[in-house]
């Protein structure tokens, strides 16, 4: 359920709404501050006469049942897009956001130099992996902390905004203390655990859809982090799997669409680990943002034959430019800006 206030109400009477939710048993009332009205939702043991009750209170205008059930992820609770501020860049508003760098954190230059690289062509945000979730536990699995650091390093230098997954809940902490933007993968799209701790971060959260899961899953993960308290949700498509394997997954573009309808939270899509091969990398970028997607994440390597992971879908650095100039023409064509 959720109670929607009268536009231009008062403090106190968003309070003694939410007051008044929150002295039931087992039910919660996170308020969310629109541009044009606010909104608090009523999470948990619903019982009938509670709708009436709170119809009643000082600054109600209605107080409305969402059949959906994710509550605070859907567009009944918030119809506007949700901007996600991250220093100077802004996800979901007008601007298309590229975040772009190594599969891997692998070392200070290289990183620093694809950094570099990177913000001269026009990407936004710095991605690449300290923590990394790899098949076989033989492969590189990133340098963990040193990783951490090498990325805070290339921000002080480019004033990009990083992007980095966090696997364990345990390291929330210190992953939060290094990086912008926490990236939960597709493994992990369904670590409830982990879905609650970063919920409780001030952090926005890059959500990746898991690679057999479905729109209404998605969203239901999304909802575990908002539930905690953390809205700053940007979702991600970055393939499925399907019968084809000619590709690495399969990207679901379609997906972008259908969650901009079902839910305000800004959408990404990531054609690397969608396709995993380099020359497909392009043409299923350019679709994305077509489609509608809020900003794509890229893979993009100095020397990707020499790359500890994912080499084989990381655009060389002049792959990566002429990619970019092509999105400027497709993001202006369908109202984006870069
Ligand atoms: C990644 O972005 O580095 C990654 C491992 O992606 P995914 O979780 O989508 O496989
Ligand atoms: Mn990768």
């Amino acid at each position: 359920m959720i109670v929607v206030m009268r536009q231009g109400c008062t403090d106190a009477e968003i309070e003694g709404v939410q007051n008044a939710i929150e002295s039931k048993p087992g039910i919660t009332a996170p308020i969310w501050r629109g541009e044009e009205r606010s909104v608090i939702g009523v999470l948990g043991s619903i019982y009938p006469e509670l709708q009436m009750e709170l119809e009643q209170l000082p600054g109600v205008v209605e107080v409305l049942r969402v059949s959906k059930p994710y509550k605070l992820a859907g567009r009944d609770f918030r119809p506007e897009d949700t901007h996600i501020t991250v220093g100077d860049v802004t996800i979901g508003g007008d601007e298309m956001v590229v975040m772009s760098g190594p599969c891997s954190v692998e070392g200070e230059e290289m990183l620093l130099d694809t950094a570099r690289m990177a913000k001269k062509a026009g990407a936004r945000i710095l991605r690449g992996g300290a923590f990394k979730p790899r098949s076989s536990p033989y492969s590189f699995r990133g340098m963990g902390v040193d990783g951490l650091k090498l990325l805070a390093k290339a921000r002080e230098e480019t004033g990009l905004p990083v992007v980095t997954e966090v696997m364990t809940a345990e390291d929330v902490g210190v992953v939060a203390e290094y990086a912008d933007i926490l990236q939960v993968g597709a493994r992990n799209m369904q670590n409830f655990i982990l879905l609650d701790e970063v919920g409780k971060i001030n952090k926005p959260v890059l959500l990746k859809r898991g690679f057999s899961n479905t729109y209404e899953e998605l969203l239901l993960s999304a909802e575990y982090i908002m539930a905690g308290g953390n809205f700053d949700v940007i979702l991600c498509e970055r393939g499925i799997r399907t019968f084809e394997n000619y590709t690495r997954n399969t990207l679901d573009i379609s997906a972008i669409p259908v969650v901009k309808k079902l839910s305000h939270l800004p959408i990404i899509a990531d054609p690397s680990h969608a396709t995993g091969k380099r020359d497909k990398v392009a043409p299923m970028a350019r679709a994305s943002i077509a489609a509608g997607a809020d900003g794509l994440l890229v893979e993009v390597h100095k020397n990707p034959e020499q790359a500890l992971s994912d080499g084989a879908q990381s655009l060389y650095p002049e792959q990566f430019e002429k990619l970019m100039q092509e999105l400027d023409i497709i993001a202006r064509a369908v109202g984006k800006t870069w």
